[in-house]
């Protein structure tokens, strides 16, 4: 085994992030690289479970998150078309006892920057922007990257963090991503503009017959996230554009009036048209690996995205402790850890999205499922999700 002294990370989103953090505490150099003119994220919300504060906490900012974070009451699905609700999941002290810590939503600015600031404090972490990585040579004993520009950068690693149409994953993987022909719109309001009797301390989700509706506060209440999707009528291709608030209206007229009436609030709306890839056994050899969405894009139904790049983050650094600072060796233990434990979120997220969107006797029997279940069952039926803990990512989970 030979330590490895640096990386290269390609992106700055979440997991290029928490990835740079993460390597640089187990004392390895890190250039992130980012086509972006700026490091951020977007001007959304974002839900953060109890595994998610425990990567932060492994990370050393758990504190900070929980300071910009709200954290929510509750967690409910309610029926969209008759507005009764299905789900009550209780996250208050009993929730947070049971599973190590909060459920919390929190303005996507505000947890990577977070994360980023951190990575940034560490002398280790050095980044350029503005830099889109466009080639990838893996060499015997290093691996080189080269962006628009014809730069050339070389490490002994690199970790693939760019997002769902990764250029790293192309370079090693020849699959196609699945487009799930569901649009998402999202919108940030104001809270004065968010109606009364949707003003509710929790991530509340309206299941309707080939939609759904979310919203949550964020920023103490200050604002709200709204996040609508449907199934669109035309062929989608994976991106984002910019929407119409007649093309949201046209989807959600079979639904109740209380929850269609967060629908009139936003001024402007992004329209997401998404996609997942099919799990595979491998992402990437020797020198090469990836993170969060670049090696497992998966639909937003179960808020688990960037909490799973959180937590790839983690498994990577005590992967590489574990493996005496070799991170050739240490990628393949990440992998035979990550691998099934984001696959496992991937299907389970597509049976969400079908759920969700249930219509007639599929509706009924999804009502018939949550009905009467205690706190206890769903604390259960969740602790394989919600009881990650930096002491456990390197068993299958
Ligand atoms: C509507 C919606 C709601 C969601 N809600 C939640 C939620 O509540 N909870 C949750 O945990 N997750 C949620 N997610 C998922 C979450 O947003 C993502 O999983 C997460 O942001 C992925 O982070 P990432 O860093 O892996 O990728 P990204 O955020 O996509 O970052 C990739 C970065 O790489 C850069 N890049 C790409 N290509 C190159 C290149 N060639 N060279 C250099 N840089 C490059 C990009 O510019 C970008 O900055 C949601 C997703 C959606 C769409």
């Amino acid at each position: 085994m030979s330590k490895t002294q640096s990386a290269i990370i390609v992106g700055g989103g979440i997991g290029g992030a928490a990835a740079a953090l993460s390597l640089a505490k187990v004392g390895i150099k890190v250039l992130l690289l980012e086509q972006a003119v700026e490091i951020g994220e977007i001007g959304a919300g974002i839900q953060l479970g109890p595994n998610a504060f425990s990567a932060l906490d492994s990370l050393g900012v758990g504190q900070v998150a929980r300071e910009r974070a709200v954290f929510t009451d509750h967690i409910s699905l309610m029926d969209a078309v008759d507005a009764n609700e299905v789900v009550h999941i209780d996250t208050g002290k009993e929730f947070r006892d049971h599973f190590g810590g909060p459920y919390a939503v929190i303005h996507r600015v505000d947890i990577h920057d977070t994360v980023w600031q951190a990575a940034l404090k560490n002398p280790l972490v050095s980044y350029r922007t503005a830099t889109k990585v466009v080639k990838i040579n893996i060499n015997q004993n290093d691996v080189e990257v080269i962006d628009e520009q014809g730069n050339s950068y070389k490490a002994d690693v690199l970790i693939g963090c760019d997002g769902g149409k990764s250029i790293v994953r192309a370079s090693t993987l020849d699959d196609k991503p699945r487009v799930t022909g569901h649009v998402v719109y999202r919108a940030v309001i104001d809270r004065d503009d968010m109606p009364e009797d949707l003003r509710i301390n929790a991530p509340v989700l309206w299941g309707g017959p080939h939609c759904h509706l979310v919203h949550y506060p964020l920023r103490g209440g200050s604002q709200y996230n709204l996040v609508v999707t449907f199934h669109s009528r035309q062929q989608e291709e994976w991106g984002v554009t910019d929407g119409s608030k007649e093309e949201v209206m046209s989807y959600f007229e079979g639904i109740h009036p209380r929850p269609r009436q967060m629908l009139d609030k936003p001024t402007s709306w992004r329209r997401w048209a998404t996609a997942d890839r099919e799990p595979v056994e491998s992402w990437g050899t020797g020198r090469v690996t990836l993170l969060g969405d670049a090696a497992h894009p998966v639909a937003q139904y179960m808020a688990q995205g960037a909490c799973m790049a959180l937590e790839d983050a983690v498994t990577l650094g005590e992967a590489i402790k574990a493996c005496d600072g070799d991170a050739v060796e240490a990628f393949k233990l990440y992998q035979e850890v990550r691998i099934p434990r984001t696959a496992r979120i991937v299907w389970s997220t597509r049976e969400m999205g079908r759920l969700y969107h249930a219509k007639g006797v599929e509706r009924q029997v999804r009502n018939l499922l949550w009905k009467g279940k205690t706190q206890q069952d769903y604390y259960k039926a969740l602790d394989w999700l919600y009881g990650w803990k930096e002491d456990n990512c390197l068993l299958p989970r």
